[in-house]
């Protein structure tokens, strides 16, 4: 809808920074950018510069300090480079919540942009060193090493969720990336870092367009700082919106220039204005957004429940979920759910809800359970680092194309290495794309943790009705004996039942889903699979855990071979199906004919769990606003992929409650929207 750069095709590979070293006057060696000849920092302190003119020009010390709980403030950055700007914010903000407990429930949003970014091993070199000379920083820089995400274009968030601190790294061209980026109705940009080398090294960057998606996404009392005085900086900042004031640079540095967002019907001039901090520190409180609910009831707690409890609860925000079953009690309750994406070439994979969707949960679950292991509870994992095989039975891509992505997300593995991670022929391998971070997700761990927090309470209660008020929603009880429950806000995550509560919603086709399972005998284990694979369906082992004993007729501590699954259209039949058990088998041997002889025939001693999924014509969940409303919002349509897709969406979901910059780009918004046109159109259309 905008430019021809938010197009998905145009979205070139992305290429790491070409790194060099150069000895600075002090004798110590200092990292310069191949592409653009210039230092990444300075040689004198390059810290104490980012102190100095991106968090002091922008007033960042007293304008975080005033923030209150659920507020968040957003700075934006041109060019992330090493990282030492965001470590010195961050580190400034762990600062300020330490002295200030009215700070607790703030939050601060940082999103950087990055065309050329540095490898991991250069990174860690270059960051090691500052670990070295401001070991304030340390803890930070580990935390952002172990998150730092792969080299594909878009939007990759992180969270240090004990600071409170959420980074959007969007890999790309600074320009292109701005076009797709989502200004929110309130708020927006609250304190720009422009620095992406100047324009005598870098002209492009500097083009009307930068200025322009400034303009575009600047809150009400933005402001901007940079060590560049240029002519072109200057004019483009004025003719967008800006009033702009020259001041002392650092160090030896002349100058350097500050901005501010200039009253709508403000003249803006050179060197005249000497009010802008004081002005900008009042207005901020009233335009910095907040999450504007205290108390919000997810109606429904499957995974898209649970993700959306979660994420609010973690915003500061008091979570009443509720569920007329268990937890877990519908599709998504599986004792496991294999997390691996289905690929598509590199040069789409931005705009891919399937590919962004899985780089973010792996990370979020990886990190839920480095947060929360606790050896002394004796919790099981969520994640167990499997790596899956795609036998590219079914896939949109080529192992070729799949070689494309960094090898730490999918490459293609020699015969020998195929053989003994898998334990099949070379045959049955032969063409594969291995995804060394897909991984099998044990949805009741999962649920454990996230029930645990203390800002989430659970409640079984069948919401019979739900109804809009002045100041909140409130929720009817099917058992008339149950007291209505107030809330600020509901999110409805009622699956294929969602448009009970609110017909306007799209009523989702209903698909059964039955994952099968049996115990191997010794000799069975020895010649299956030895990790996940994806052929049309998919297959894997895993070990049943006491909880797994405790839901499902399955053996504690004992191996177990899964098979998933088949898909009935309009079935809501929740029984065991023999026929079901051999489909999954069928498929699962005309991929592999090696296992005919090997997968038990008698399929009618295997165990299966039923759900019935609720999935839209495009696959794609809806997330969002109910149209007309102003305090109900949904998330729900996840079809089969609610452990890849319901992290990420429930991040938009939130960001959007709270006015924050969502983490896809405008056509992905887009695509989820509740109110698409192409869930207007007829099924048969589509
Ligand atoms: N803020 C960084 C830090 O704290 O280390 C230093 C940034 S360095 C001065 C400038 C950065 O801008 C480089 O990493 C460069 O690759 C990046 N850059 C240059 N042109 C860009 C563009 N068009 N879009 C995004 N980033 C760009």
């Amino acid at each position: 809808a905008h430019s021809a750069a938010a197009h998905p095709d145009t979205h070139a590979a992305i290429t790491p920074a070409r790194l060099t070293w150069q000895e600075d006057d002090h004798g110590s060696m200092v990292p310069v950018s191949g592409e653009f000849g210039d230092v990444y920092f300075s040689h004198v302190d390059g810290l104490a510069e980012s102190r100095y003119v991106f968090i002091e020009h922008n007033h960042l010390p007293e304008r975080l300090q005033k923030l209150q709980a659920r507020q968040c403030f957003t700075v934006a950055e041109i060019g992330f480079g090493t990282g030492l700007n965001v470590l010195a914010l961050w580190q400034l903000w762990r600062t300020l919540r330490a002295a200030h407990s009215h700070l607790a429930d703030a939050r601060l949003h940082i999103i950087t942009t990055e065309k050329y970014p540095l490898t991991l091993s250069d990174l860690t070199q270059i960051l090691r060193m500052w670990q070295t000379r401001a070991p304030e920083l340390g803890e930070m820089i580990e935390a952002l090493l172990a998150a730092y995400p792969p080299l594909i274009a878009g939007c990759h968030r992180l969270h240090f969720d004990n600071d409170n601190v959420t980074l959007d790294i969007w890999l790309g061209d600074a320009s292109a990336s701005f076009l797709q980026w989502v200004k929110p109705s309130v708020g927006g940009v609250d304190a720009w870092f422009l620095d992406g080398f100047a324009p005598s090294c870098n002209e492009d960057l500097w083009a009307t367009t930068i200025f322009e998606s400034m303009q575009r996404l600047s809150s009400a009392t933005a402001t901007a700082a940079t060590f560049s005085c240029a002519g072109v900086v200057k004019r483009g900042l004025k003719a967008h919106g800006f009033e702009i004031k020259k001041v002392k640079g650092f160090g030896r540095k002349r100058e350097m220039l500050i901005a501010w967002r200039a009253a709508p019907d403000s003249e803006s001039t050179i060197d005249t204005a000497d009010s802008t901090e004081d002005s900008t520190l009042d207005a901020d409180h009233d335009a910095v957004p907040s999450l504007p609910y205290q108390h919000v009831a997810v109606i429904g707690a499957g995974i898209s429940g649970l993700m959306a409890a979660h994420t609010l609860a973690s915003r500061g925000v008091t979570v009443t979920l509720l569920d007329k079953q268990a937890p877990l009690a519908g599709a998504s309750g599986n004792p496991r759910a294999l997390l691996a994406p289905k690929m598509t070439p590199l040069s789409h994979a931005a705009e891919h809800l399937h590919t962004v969707s899985y780089l973010y949960s792996g990370r979020f679950y990886r990190q839920m359970d480095g947060m929360h292991t606790d050896p002394a509870a004796k919790t099981d994992a969520i994640v167990t680092p499997t790596g899956t095989m795609d036998l590219l039975t079914k896939a949109n891509i080529t192992a070729a194309q799949a070689c494309a992505y960094p090898e730490s997300v999918a490459t293609a593995l020699a015969t020998e290495e195929a053989r003994a991670l898998s334990g099949l022929s070379d045959a049955a391998t032969k063409t594969h794309v291995y995804l060394p971070q897909a991984a099998l997700i044990n949805p009741q761990a999962l649920k454990e943790v996230i029930l645990a927090h203390p800002r989430i309470r659970y409640q079984t209660f069948e919401v019979a009705h739900l109804s809009e008020q002045a100041h909140g929603v409130q929720l009817l009880a099917s058992d008339t004996n149950s007291a209505p429950l107030f809330a600020d806000a509901a999110i409805v995550c009622g699956a294929y039942d969602s448009p009970k509560l609110v017909p306007s919603l799209f009523a989702c086709r209903k698909i059964r889903g039955q994952l099968s399972w049996f115990t191997p005998s010794a000799e069975q284990l020895d010649s299956l699979p030895k990790l996940p694979l994806k052929y049309g369906g998919y297959c894997a082992p895993f070990v049943a855990t006491a909880a797994d004993a405790a839901l499902n007729p399955v053996q504690a501590a004992a191996p177990q071979f899964l098979l998933g699954a088949s898909f009935v259209r309009n079935d809501t039949d929740t029984a065991i199906r023999v026929e079901e058990h051999q489909h999954n088998r069928d498929k699962l041997v005309s991929a592999l004919p090696e296992l005919e002889d090997i997968l038990p025939s008698d399929v009618g001693q295997w165990q299966a769990r039923v759900g019935i999924r609720a999935q839209t014509p495009d696959y794609h969940p809806l997330v969002g606003q109910v149209t007309g409303s102003q305090h109900i919002w949904t998330l729900c349509g996840m079809g089969s992929k609610g452990y890849a897709f319901a992290p990420l969406c429930a991040q938009v979901l939130a960001d959007m409650m709270g006015g924050n910059i969502v983490p896809v780009s405008q056509r992905v918004l887009a695509s989820l929207s509740p109110q698409r046109a192409r869930l207007q159109k007829p099924l048969n259309s589509l």
